[in-house]
């Protein structure tokens, strides 16, 4: 990767890097020694710096916490056994942060300043990422308005940050879930494609409501009809029906996730029937009485696969078979997992080195 853009580095003279306990991390809580930063102000991104992980001042009158002029990106970097580490597909990420950018009024990223902001943050804070099997670098990109201004309008002035987290081994427990119909996470022509901060406050609700019933997670469905599956939770959904893969098909109330577009690639590779498009939920609850819901996951940068056990709709729970060995989600995982590592081969050019 080319170094010509220049990111004014302050190194820690105080590592945590001692404290960190490979085997026992706790999700989002420890964060690496440095974080990125950058500033837009006069229409411009102004100079780069990486600095050690800590609070800042921002105005209290910023729009991103009155307005919800926030976004971010989750992403992932992994070390591979020969010390290596790299990226898996960061220009999706980057691309995805764009169109949330364009959607919430908030200036677009020159892919440049992403990535090398990127590269130079994890090379710095190398020691960090683990190398136990099924860990990895979890890095969490974000922006968010900066203007000292109440009134309602885009801000002229934004902080675009990377900082990241080491996390273990995922447990993926089958999930409960149930089809939610009467809130709803985002509606067509609103801003549910994007990773903006608002999506996520507003569903914690709903999600709330669905765990005192314990469930663990809601099923989105659409805003007009509930009729139509949209998401699991913070996931998309994949069913496997009658051997078949199918998935909603995108729209402007769905996140384009990278991860389902990795796992319906590999489903397509291995010659499998893959079906983007409407999905009911009176066709799942069907094939659910039938015994032709072979199996039911999300899928996101997180978890990777969240295989989904039992889902409740209408007041009734129903069970979906115990997953074999060789089901289609356990198989897309690991085959991604290898992919990762670098074990694996990676024919479609996702892993990128920092
Ligand atoms: C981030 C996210 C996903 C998963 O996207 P990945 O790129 O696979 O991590 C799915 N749905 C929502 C609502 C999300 O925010």
């Amino acid at each position: 990767m080319l170094d010509t853009l220049t990111i004014s580095i302050q190194p820690t003279t105080a590592s945590r890097l001692g404290e960190l306990d490979p085997a026992n991390i706790e999700f989002g809580k420890i964060f690496a020694d440095h974080m990125f930063a950058v500033d837009y102000a006069d229409g411009e991104w102004q100079a780069a710096q990486i600095v050690p992980y800590g609070d800042m001042a921002v105005s209290p009158a910023n729009s991103a916490l009155h307005y919800g002029q926030a976004i971010f990106e989750g992403m992932k970097a992994y070390k591979a056994p020969n010390g290596e580490i790299a990226l898996f597909r960061p220009l999706d990420n980057w691309r995805r942060l764009n169109e949330s950018a364009a959607r919430m009024c908030m200036p677009e990223i020159p892919e440049e300043l992403f990535m090398q902001g990127l590269s130079q943050l994890i090379r710095l804070d190398a020691g960090w990422v683990p190398s136990t099997a099924g860990s990895s670098l979890y890095i969490r990109p974000f922006m968010f308005a900066t203007d000292g201004f109440i009134g309602v309008r885009p801000s002229d002035a934004y902080r675009f940050m990377i900082f990241t987290c080491p996390v273990g081994k995922y447990y993926n427990k089958p999930l409960r879930v149930r089809f939610e119909n009467k809130y709803v996470r985002s509606a067509e022509g609103g801003a549910g494609y994007a990773k903006n901060a608002g999506n996520y406050g507003a569903a914690m609700y709903p999600t709330k409501l669905a765990q005192q019933q314990g469930y663990n997670q809601l099923i989105w469905t659409d805003a007009s009809e509930h009729r139509y599956v949209e998401e699991s939770g913070t996931m998309n959904a994949i069913f496997v029906i009658d051997g078949r893969v199918v998935t909603p098909a995108l729209s402007s109330s769905i996140l384009d996730g990278i991860t389902r577009r990795s796992v319906l690639q590999l489903a397509r590779d291995w010659g499998l029937t893959v079906e983007e498009r409407k999905v009911s939920v009176l066709e799942i609850i069907e094939a659910l009485k039938q015994g032709k819901l072979n199996e039911a996951f999300g899928v996101g940068t997180a978890a990777t696969i969240a295989p989904i056990a039992t889902i409740g709709y209408e007041g009734t729970d129903y069970e979906l078979p115990q997953t074999t060995a060789n089901a289609f989600s356990l198989r897309v995982g690991e085959a991604l997992d290898a992919i990762r590592s670098g074990e694996a081969p990676d024919p479609h050019g996702w892993m990128v080195r920092v």
